[in-house]
């Protein structure tokens, strides 16, 4: 369940363009009792990454937010699609003719991955890339029918196979690409945690797009988040008070192109290869990021019956669902939040 509060201390928006984040900078935001909140931003995995942290020393604070850093980048370095050294690329060039060792941590991700697609029906599913490699949204480009039809045949969990002893895996599809965009931020803040925790830290805030995960209050209030209204820009239609939480949002308003009055954007049904269109945005609250991230592209998928009638039976797990007229659909664990509500679309 949620720890739902009432004071709305700090609210968690985009506050700076992404050109403009300092990187690896270490600068104290706020004082607070003994000691000051700390924030660092960097431009990591394609995204924003931010984080604020409570200490009572600036050295050992801002040691903390540059081991965040290292943490974001190692993980970028080793399972990003778009590098040629990294695991997953090594996996992608040669995993339909062998099975290729990936290492125990991305062997555990595509493994929990696969997890994610039977609970959803196939509707988060890491192959969904064999067709979606083929789009361009910053260039406006989407693959031609033919291209597609190929491409989807590729896209299906069971097309990997798993060899658990060897942390291995190949391909039984000749076409099949990977692309862990739907759940490795989610992990990434995971471990981020994991280490702001063994260093002792108790109150802080990590963030890499997103996707975000706090850990204790602020000043003794919770954290208040909001979820953007996915139609109007600077505008909320809710804010969610959390403490000790993970929160996850997927919408079709942040890397898109219109053609033909059809938005493509970044989340694919996977049973088309096209972009999933009934719903504009989806935001999953729960413990773990990693969890809330790939529930949020899942749900984004499943639509609103399907993805809330899912969560509802997850326990610990909340969803926020905008759907394509604006009107706002939120899990039972959310209806005391719930007051009839449209998101600035009409
Ligand atoms: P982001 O924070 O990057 O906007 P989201 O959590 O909204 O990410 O997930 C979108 C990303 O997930 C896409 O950029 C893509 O990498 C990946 N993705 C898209 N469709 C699927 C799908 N059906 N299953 C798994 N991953 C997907
Ligand atoms: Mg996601």
């Amino acid at each position: 369940m949620l720890k739902i509060g009432l004071a709305a201390l700090t609210l968690i928006t985009a506050s700076q363009s992404f050109a403009q984040l300092q990187n690896d900078a270490c600068v104290a935001i706020e004082s607070a009792g003994t000691g000051q909140w700390w924030q660092g931003e960097a431009a990591i995995m394609g995204t924003e990454i931010r984080v604020e942290l409570w200490h009572e020393n600036e050295i050992l604070a801002c040691d903390a937010i540059a081991d965040v850093m290292a943490e974001m980048r190692r993980i970028d370095a080793a399972m990003s699609p778009y590098i040629k050294s990294s695991l997953l690329s090594q996996l992608n060039s040669k995993g339909a003719k062998e099975f290729v060792p990936v290492g125990d941590e991305l062997f555990g991700l595509i493994n929990r991955s696969q997890g994610y697609s039977i609970l959803t029906g196939g509707a988060f599913d890491v192959t969904y890339a064999s067709a979606g490699r083929y789009y361009d949204y910053r260039e406006g480009k989407k693959p031609d029918s033919d291209t597609l039809r190929e491409a989807v045949e590729a896209i299906n969990y069971r097309h990997l196979e798993l060899d658990h002893r060897n942390h291995a895996i190949r391909f039984h599809h000749d076409h099949v690409y990977v692309d862990l965009g739907g759940i490795a931020k989610g992990h990434a803040v995971d471990q981020s945690i994991k280490i702001l925790r063994g260093l002792g830290i108790e109150q802080a805030m990590v963030s890499a797009g997103g996707d975000s995960r706090i850990i204790g209050d602020r000043l003794g209030e919770p954290w208040v988040v909001g979820v953007k209204d996915p139609r109007r820009a600077n505008a909320q239609v809710v804010v969610l008070p959390l403490m000790d939480a993970s929160v996850s949002t997927s919408g079709d308003y942040e890397r898109f192109f219109e053609q033909d009055g059809v938005r493509y954007h970044h989340i694919i049904d996977p049973k088309s290869g096209d972009s999933a269109r009934s719903v504009s945005s989806v935001t999953i609250v729960g413990a773990e990021t990693t969890a809330t991230d790939a529930l949020s592209t899942s749900v984004f998928v499943m639509g609103v019956d399907k993805g809330i009638e899912l969560i509802d039976h997850l326990i610990g797990i909340d969803a926020i669902v905008v759907d394509g007229s604006g009107h706002v659909h939120m899990s039972e664990g959310l209806m005391p939040l719930a007051e009839p509500k449209m998101a600035g679309v009409l």
